[in-house]
């Protein structure tokens, strides 16, 4: 199986995607925003400031995240999700690639309307071990409302989960993305998928990418 990153605006998916290949196929998983959110709850304010202004953090920050993660990733195919957000980040992820020989890597990159993802991040709730539920969706709510269905944790809201944060968010990504996109069509890895369908058709659409 091939390893994969995602790359995609606010609330197309790629948190549960991410997670239904971890449980589905045994994917190593690394969430820069769980990372960062962990590093806020640590009491980190320069990060929490940046997160709750929907702006990104530094390409220097996000590479000590992933110099440090790396070598955990491996052994199993692994997700890096949330990054590259930039072109500096993609070639730095490409750097680290070759030192590590790490080979076979899909991009993945959700593509969704803003008003699919508006109405998404309004319903959305997240637990501490990284899942994420929908109350817009019936099949994404937890089994028992407020609770991980996994952990049993009290679900939370997203501080930069509102109308304007994402939709600033949104508008900063599809700037970056196009130059990620191009640098990344050249490499000839880059799969785009339509994130406005159904979750299962999803899956599917990724079972393949993964497997071919
Ligand atoms: P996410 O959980 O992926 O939506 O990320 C939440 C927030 O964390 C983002 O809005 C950014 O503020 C920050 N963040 C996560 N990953 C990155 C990254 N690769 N580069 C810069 N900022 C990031």
């Amino acid at each position: 199986m091939k390893n994969v990153i995602f790359i995609s605006p606010p609330a197309a998916g790629k948190g549960t995607f991410s997670k239904y290949l971890e449980q589905k196929f045994g994917y190593n998983h690394l969430a820069t925003g769980d990372v960062l959110r962990e590093r806020v709850e640590a009491g980190d304010l320069v990060v929490k400031e940046l997160i709750d202004s929907g702006k990104l953090v530094s390409d220097e920050t996000i590479a000590d995240i992933i110099k440090d993660k790396i070598k955990t990733l491996k052994g199993n195919p692994f997700i890096i999700d949330g990054c590259p957000r930039t072109l500096v980040q993609a070639k730095m992820l490409n750097d680290m690639f070759k030192e590590e020989m790490i080979t076979d890597v899909a991009i993945i990159k959700l593509d969704i309307d803003l008003n699919v993802a508006i109405d998404r991040i309004l319903g959305r709730v997240i637990c501490s071990c990284g899942r994420s539920y929908n109350l817009n969706y019936e099949a994404l709510k937890p089994k028992k409302e407020g609770v991980c269905d996994f952990c049993s944790s009290v679900l939370k809201k997203r501080t930069d989960d509102n109308k304007e944060k994402i939709t600033k968010r949104f508008i900063d990504y599809e700037v970056n993305v196009k130059d990620i996109v191009q640098f990344y069509k050249r490499c000839g890895i880059l799969y785009e998928v339509n994130a406005n369908q159904e979750p299962s058709k999803i899956e599917e659409v990724i079972k393949g990418i993964i497997n071919g």
